[in-house]
């Protein structure tokens, strides 16, 4: 019984593991991953990893010498391939057994892949690992052209990262406009003109016809007859919750592992937590939410090693996410409807928040965007408490940048 199991050392396995130390947890702790580094972060990937002109080291979240300090076993490299629940036990590619007393499954998601007529659908690369970001990285040489397919964060960011390595870029978004899911549309207008002052040329609304190998590179044919010309494509269509040990091992899924509030799978000796999971949000009527985010990710860590050494508390921190964008951060804090009323803050140089007021008038989310050496970050830290507390504000006082939040 003395004996934690967590498979996938990314954001959310590396931070249960850490904290199950740091809440006094003394028996085995064993963290599998199926990547040879050492636990890193994923949101440099997009951005640092690609602009800056020295290679930076991977952001590693867990170092050997720390992991020793905390007594914490890494399997590195070795992915976990079966579970017994019966007899409790997880086996590994490698053979080896470990037997659990509680088991947390944090196996993050994987990239949608794009399957377009042609022959160059093979050859679209992706992002998620640290060796998918030098991959890219070695193919955005000044002067090569990128085709970014999929307008939401991360395909923005790598086209930030190009344009700062002095390429070209295009991105072809298919839906009415970019960043469709959980950004307000202004927002979204204002990322896309910061784009295309830089040089990013956009095809939005139209799909892809074929993308086919063509001198050398490639030609990407839309619907629209238009040809798009590109020397490496970038394909950033959304991402795949990985279920497939839970799965196999009769764990119910919807939609990513199906959590309950606590974040306990269908085995009541089986936590889940992170991108891999989904769960029924309090703040949000129950609603069954998963979440593609660092800081979910870090939340959900730390929660669940309070729910793995006896506490039943729910899970209810605010979702919230950020990117960066050349010289702009741009922060959602909450969830929005596209039915919500939507309430604009100027501060003028600072930035602006949007305030998403739902049907009976409750603050249920707040997006802002703004330079990020200014004052954006604070203002929307105060933004996120209030949005917290879901309070009914009259829309003219979250208006007036005059009265602080
Ligand atoms: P992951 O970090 O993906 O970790 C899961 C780990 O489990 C992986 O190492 C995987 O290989 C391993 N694994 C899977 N199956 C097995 C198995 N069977 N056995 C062993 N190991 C296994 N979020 C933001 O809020 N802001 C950002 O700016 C931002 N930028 C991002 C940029 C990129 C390029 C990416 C990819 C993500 C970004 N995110 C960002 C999202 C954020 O990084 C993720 O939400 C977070 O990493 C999720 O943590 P996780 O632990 O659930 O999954």
């Amino acid at each position: 019984e003395k004996k934690i199991v967590i498979v996938g050392a990314g954001e959310a396995g590396t931070r249960a593991a850490i904290e199950l130390r740091e809440q006094g947890w003394e028996g085995e702790l064993t963290l599998v991953g199926d990547e040879p580094l050492h636990p890193y972060e994923r949101p440099p990937l997009s951005k640092q990893q690609l602009s800056e002109e020295e290679l930076p080291l991977p952001a590693t979240i867990l170092n050997a010498e720390r992991m020793k300090e905390l007594a914490i076993d890494f399997a590195a490299g070795d992915a976990a391939v079966r579970i017994n629940r019966e007899h409790k036990r997880v086996v590994l590619a490698s053979g080896k057994e470990l037997a659990y007393g509680k088991l947390l499954l944090a196996t993050g998601s994987n990239p949608r892949m794009l399957a377009v007529p042609g022959d160059a659908s093979g050859e679209m690369l992706y992002l998620r690992k640290h060796a998918d970001a030098i991959a890219i990285r070695d193919c955005l040489r000044p002067g090569s052209r990128l085709a970014v397919i999929g307008g939401g964060f991360i395909g923005l960011e790598v086209a930030a990262g190009a344009i700062r390595r002095g390429c070209e870029a295009t991105l072809i978004e298919v839906g009415p406009r970019i960043l469709m899911r959980g950004v307000p549309e202004p927002i979204a207008a204002a990322v896309e003109a910061r784009h295309r002052e830089a040089g990013v040329r956009f095809h939005v609304g139209v799909g892809i016809a074929s993308a086919n190998r063509a001198d050398g590179g490639y030609a990407i044919e839309l619907a629209d007859g238009t040809t798009v010309r590109a020397d490496v494509i970038v394909a950033g269509i959304g991402a795949i919750p990985e279920t497939a040990l839970a799965e196999a091992s009769g764990l119910a899924i919807e939609n990513g592992i199906r959590v309950n509030e606590r974040l306990q799978t269908s085995d009541p000796d089986i936590y889940a937590i992170g991108d891999c999971c989904s769960f029924p949000h309090p703040l949000f009527g129950g609603r069954r939410i998963r979440l593609e985010s660092w800081r979910n990710a870090q939340d959900q860590g730390t929660h669940v090693a309070t729910g793995l050494l006896g506490a039943s508390e729910p899970y209810r921190s605010l979702p919230w996410f950020w990117s960066d964008q050349y010289e702009l951060t741009l922060q959602v804090a909450g969830l929005s409807d596209p039915s919500d009323r939507i309430v604009l803050r100027d501060l003028g140089e600072t930035g602006r928040i949007y305030f998403h007021l739902a049907g009976d008038g409750r603050l249920v989310c707040a997006s802002g965007i703004g330079p990020s050496d200014g004052a954006i970050a604070r203002e929307m830290k105060l933004a996120e408490r209030l949005t917290e507390r879901q309070p009914v504000i009259p829309a003219e006082e979250l208006a007036d940048p005059s009265r602080k939040l």
